[in-house]
């Protein structure tokens, strides 16, 4: 088993929330993601798994000195978390993809929706 060294990591994982969202299939919802993304500190991304997240880069309010200051009454989902899959940095979260910012959602959905050319009309089209 890992040890946990809050100490060595400075609490990474006390410093964000992800929650699941559907995946994204259509403009729609591509465009619901530029929205996410136009907030500060909000990040989306596709993961190792292929599940898509959106992650909210935020510390925990109970976390002082980089230490929970209610250990015995933590959620379970901090009870549950397992130093062995930790994300002990940024860097060790597997992004397939990740969207930081509105530009970054509208490049990929500019690459795969691509715009088709309107066919210029001939003179004697007009006529
Ligand atoms: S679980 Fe990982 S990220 Fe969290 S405090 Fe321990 S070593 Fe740091
Ligand atoms: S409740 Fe405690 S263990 Fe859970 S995220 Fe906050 S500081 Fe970390």
């Amino acid at each position: 088993m890992a040890i946990c060294r809050a100490d060595k990591c400075n609490a990474f994982c006390c410093r964000y929330i992800s929650v699941h969202i559907d995946t994204p299939r259509s403009k729609v919802d591509f465009d619901e993601i530029r929205w996410f993304v136009s907030h500060e500190n909000v990040v989306v991304y596709k993961d190792e798994e292929n599940d898509w997240l959106v992650e909210f880069v935020t510390p925990c309010k109970f976390l002082k000195n980089n230490k929970c200051e209610i250990y015995e009454a933590r959620p379970d989902v901090c009870r549950e978390y397992d130093p062995d899959g930790c994300a002990d940095s940024e860097k060790n979260i597997e992004m397939k993809i990740a969207f930081k910012k509105p530009t970054d959602v509208e490049k990929f959905v500019a690459k795969r929706w691509p715009k088709k050319k309107k066919k210029k009309r001939s003179l004697s089209e007009k006529k």
